[in-house]
């Protein structure tokens, strides 16, 4: 229900506008198809996987002899799920075998660090110990707000001073963890764009540590992106994408949208798991994100 409230400006913009298609069209041809292409691109979908879908629905449509234009969004909205569903494995964000450590990276503004506090506390009241490193010091302010979110959630927080080295935060928060026996670490990490060689060096030396200190711990590296963004956090999917072994992405504001079929592009363009979608500022607003209730949500 939240995950359906959250989308309804996407679901408005492409199923609201198939529906108009169809019923101006009396047949299947080819100007309903470019239609329909128009519509998908329109919602932030992506050219190439629009394509995609768009070639396979022709074909479809052709095989089952379909000819009536309304029995053309059933057979959209199956195409749009198969090019979700065999882009990856599955959406889950894997926490077991316990111990576990998420790291959570992204720029500035796209809803990190509220996003962390949500999934400390989600994670939390599941029954798992977690524990919190504010691995963001460059901004004081990110340092604050995740003790506020741990007090909140009542998890600790390992965090250093401002301007202090990530990578020894997380050396800390990893060492505590052992000590305490936490079932899920999240680390906060600062990602600043604007040098791609920087973003690099400081990924890795925060990597090298994880890798070196805590080898049992099962990981997931995932990127926040704002899906207000548009073609921006499609630009960060691939930076953070070529400089680290991202394992999923949060997709954030979801709400606040009318172009959540950047979650489609996401997952189907740049192979990237979807595995949290927020669709409000409330700690119940970051949902687990499933191919279905998405697909059902934008086509309803
Ligand atoms: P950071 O700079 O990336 O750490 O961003 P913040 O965590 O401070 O979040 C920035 C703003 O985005 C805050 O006002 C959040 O409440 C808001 N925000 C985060 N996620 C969502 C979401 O899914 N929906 C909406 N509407 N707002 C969100």
């Amino acid at each position: 229900e939240k995950v359906k409230n959250g989308l309804s400006k996407t679901r408005k913009n492409i199923s609201g506008k198939i529906d108009d298609v169809i019923r101006s069209h009396r047949k299947i041809d080819e100007e309903l198809f470019d239609e329909l292409e128009e519509i998908l691109i329109t919602a932030d979908v992506g050219i190439v996987s629009t394509m995609k879908i768009i070639e396979n629905l022709k074909e479809k449509a052709k095989d089952k002899n379909i000819a009536d234009p309304y029995d053309i969004k059933a057979l959209l909205k199956e195409e749009v799920k198969n090019i979700m569903l065999s882009s990856v494995d599955n959406n889950y964000i894997k926490l077991e075998p316990t111990p576990s450590l998420i790291l959570v990276v992204g720029v500035n503004g796209v809803g990190k660090t509220t996003t962390i506090g949500k999934l400390a506390h989600n994670i939390k009241i599941s029954g798992k110990s977690v524990l919190l490193a504010a691995g963001d010091t460059f901004r004081a302010a990110a340092i604050d707000q995740l003790m506020e979110w741990g007090n909140r959630a009542n998890v600790e927080v390992v965090s250093h001073q401002e301007g202090s080295d990530p990578a020894a935060v997380i050396f800390d928060a990893i060492k505590k963890a052992k000590a305490k026996n936490i079932d899920v670490l999240i680390c906060d990490t600062a990602g600043r764009l604007h040098n791609k060689s920087n973003l690099m060096n400081e990924l890795n030396k925060i990597f090298r540590v994880v890798e070196k200190e805590y080898p049992e711990a099962t990981k997931e590296i995932l990127l926040v992106l704002d899906a207000t963004t548009g073609q921006n956090a499609i630009n960060q999917a691939k930076v953070f994408k070529e400089v680290s072994n991202i394992t999923g992405v949060i997709l954030t504001k979801l709400d606040g949208t009318a172009k959540g079929g950047i979650a489609i592009a996401l997952q189907a363009e740049l192979n990237l798991p979807i595995k949290l979608i927020g669709v409000g500022e409330g700690i119940e607003d970051l949902q687990p994100f499933d191919v279905d209730i998405f697909i059902n949500s934008i086509f309803e």
